[in-house]
């Protein structure tokens, strides 16, 4: 038993060095940007260290910390977004993992005010749903938690004003895709909107999309 939740730890933790490493050779992190984390169980989580590369993290950088953000394992200083990721944790006992980066396309419409528009590409609308744009809040204060507070509840994916991205998910690799899946939905609205006229998919398509968005959360939720 003890050798099981052991090898399920380790496990996680090397997800967390991998995603890491994704996010840096996609180059949606420079420097030290970004943070991750993930839950062990219901009572602590795994996040990666403050102030350091996210590309280039070992597995004993991570700290684990309890649902008050306290230390219990690693000696490092955790994220300065850890309030940030307790919040994602306390409001959605679904989700199991957040991924916070700079993407380029995805920070510049964050920058700029401009929301993602919400019917244009299936995949989106199927397996990210709505971004909404939340309001500015200085990095690692505990204005970030408070500009999630009216998304939270439903949506995985959030931008950050005039700071970057934050996607969650049910696992490591649910939360990192949607990284990916909404910065390259920024890249490529940038890039039709420099062609023309964004054309958005017929609305009872959309709605078609969004249903089965919701029933697929919903069975997950229910098969847990
Ligand atoms: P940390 O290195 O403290 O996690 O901060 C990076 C960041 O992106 C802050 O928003
Ligand atoms: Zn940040």
């Amino acid at each position: 038993m003890f050798d099981s939740v052991m090898s399920l730890f380790f496990e996680i933790k090397s997800r967390i060095v991998e995603t890491g490493q994704r996010l840096a050779e996609r180059e949606m992190v420079a420097g030290s940007d970004g943070n991750i984390s993930a839950r062990l169980d219901m009572t602590q989580f795994v996040i990666t260290p403050s102030g350091l590369p996210k590309g280039r993290l070992r597995l004993e950088d991570l700290v684990v910390v309890d649902m008050d953000g306290k230390v219990i394992e690693g000696y490092r200083a955790p994220s300065s977004e850890i309030a940030m990721h307790l919040y994602v944790y306390r409001n959605r006992p679904d989700i199991n993992a957040s991924v916070h980066g700079h993407p380029p396309f995805a920070t510049a419409f964050a920058v700029a005010g401009v929301r993602l528009e919400r019917d244009v590409l299936p995949e989106v609308v199927l397996l990210v749903g709505d971004v909404p744009l939340t309001a500015y809040a200085p990095p690692g204060t505990g204005a970030v938690p408070e500009s999630l507070a009216p998304y939270i509840k439903k949506h995985s994916a959030f931008m950050l004003a005039n700071h970057g991205l934050l996607t969650i998910g049910r696992n490591l690799e649910e939360a990192y895709n949607r990284h990916e899946t909404v910065e390259q939905y920024a890249k490529i609205l940038h890039l039709a909107r420099q062609l023309g006229d964004i054309k958005h998919i017929p609305a009872e398509d959309f709605t078609r999309l969004e249903q089965m968005r919701i029933r697929l959360e919903q069975s997950d939720r229910e098969s847990d």
